[in-house]
């Protein structure tokens, strides 16, 4: 691994990105395989190649096991990487929400302790918040932890939990309160993958991959030391890692979207004709979604770089994502067919068109961290002041 001395130096304006860029053209860069348990692999390798090299622990002390300088690095580090067509790391829970929150919220101890391997991507994190009848009213959810002398019983059951079978942490909500004290009575738990009782079963995606699944807790022990925001104290927690999944992820997903455009349309558009005028007006109308997307991304990532926090505003980016990578996508799969590159008759697995993999996906997109249905109603009545129903 070439590494770049004095990363934390750099100016991140001027400096960072040209680092960047010269520093993958001297790297060998993986293929991403198809197959998921081997992409896991891969990508394992290439986070600590990355880390190695002093990319990922920007904005975080060295005693943490960062590099330190700027937060705002790191969004200028993943966008070099998108641009670059180089894969991300393998452990984005870990660095995009685990890792912040812990920061924010975490005691001493549990930064010294969990920071260095979610960098280097020794460990990976899943985020353990939605039940089977608990997914949009989070707030309702029945996983129970009973305190004991020394830490916490957990017994219940996690569902669409991302990266499960892979992790070695999760990030657990559990109900540390009375039966019906909502989100006053939720502890944010830190639990070993490898505890006894716990079960993780894989589910499959209709794109193919098992990329999430089940967890299963049957009386699973975690030391009271693995508590973040204080007992029945997880609600602002949570609220804080949702945040980060909506607002700062535009960042990095607009980046993507921007790289799938340009493909999308030097793979799929020759084939155009003049009388494709219904398409030509398509491919424009994607076009102006990704340029509002890119104004709001320099919003979010300039209040990043002051050091600030978009809050119950972040629904606002989680609606940009939904609809731009949905539109954009429609748009791959129209274009594909058009082309002739794509048909349902000839599809014989998913692996066989991108495009079709990227579509499937992308329905997903206004179901992860919060439904559409449900940012709207937070910005209805969070942001615009708005009376609930019947009010
Ligand atoms: C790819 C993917 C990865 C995920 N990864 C994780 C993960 O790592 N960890 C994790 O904890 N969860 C994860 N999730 C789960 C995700 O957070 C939930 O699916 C989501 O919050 C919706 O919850 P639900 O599936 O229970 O749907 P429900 O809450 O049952 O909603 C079903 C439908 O009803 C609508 N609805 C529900 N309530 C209302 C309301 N009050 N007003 C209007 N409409 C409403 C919803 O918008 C939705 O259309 C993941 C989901 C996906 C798709």
């Amino acid at each position: 691994v070439k590494v770049v001395s004095d990363v934390a130096s750099l100016d991140v304006e001027t400096e960072l990105g040209p680092a960047v860029r010269s520093w993958l053209k001297a790297t060998d860069i993986p293929e991403v395989p198809i197959d998921f348990d081997q992409r896991v692999a891969v990508l394992r390798d290439w986070q600590r190649c990355l880390y190695d090299a002093g990319w990922l622990g920007l904005g975080y002390p060295e005693k943490y096991g960062g590099s330190g300088g700027e937060a705002y690095g790191r969004l200028i580090v993943t966008r070099e990487l998108i641009n670059a067509r180089a894969p991300l790391p393998v452990s984005v829970i870990g660095l995009e929400l685990i890792a912040q929150v812990l920061m924010k919220f975490g005691s001493e101890e549990q930064r010294v302790r969990f920071l260095p391997p979610i960098l280097r991507g020794d460990e990976i994190w899943c985020q353990g918040f939605s039940e089977p009848e608990h997914g949009s009213d989070l707030a309702t959810l029945e996983t129970k932890a009973v305190q004991t002398d020394d830490g916490f019983v957990i017994q219940g059951q996690k569902i669409w939990t991302t990266h499960a079978q892979f992790a070695s942490w999760c990030a657990v909500l559990a109900r540390t309160g009375e039966p019906g004290s909502r989100h006053h009575g939720i502890s944010f738990l830190l639990v070993p993958m490898d505890s006894p009782g716990l079960e993780a079963r894989p589910l499959r995606l209709i794109s193919g991959d098992e990329e999430f699944g089940e967890v299963f807790f049957n009386e699973v022990f975690t030391a009271s030391e693995n508590i973040v925001g204080g007992l029945n104290g997880g609600w602002p927690v949570t609220m804080a890692m949702l945040a980060l999944e909506r607002g700062a992820y535009l960042v990095r997903r607009h980046a993507e979207l921007e790289v799938a455009f340009d493909e999308i349309i030097s793979e799929c558009s020759p084939s155009l004709s003049r009388e494709s005028l219904d398409l030509v007006r398509r491919i424009g109308e994607v076009r102006a979604l990704l340029d509002a997307m890119s104004a709001k991304a320099s919003e979010v990532g300039s209040l990043i770089a002051r050091g600030g926090e978009e809050g119950v505003a972040s629904s606002i980016a989680k609606l940009f994502i939904s609809r731009t990578e949905q539109a954009v996508f429609d748009l791959a799969f129209v274009l594909a067919e058009h082309s002739k590159e794509l048909s349902w008759a000839n599809v014989d697995s998913f692996a066989s068109s991108r495009w079709l993999r990227e579509y499937l996906y992308s329905r997903a997109s206004s179901v992860y961290g919060g439904t559409a249905q449900i940012q709207k109603s937070i910005l209805a009545q969070r942001v615009l002041g708005l009376p609930r129903d019947g009010a």
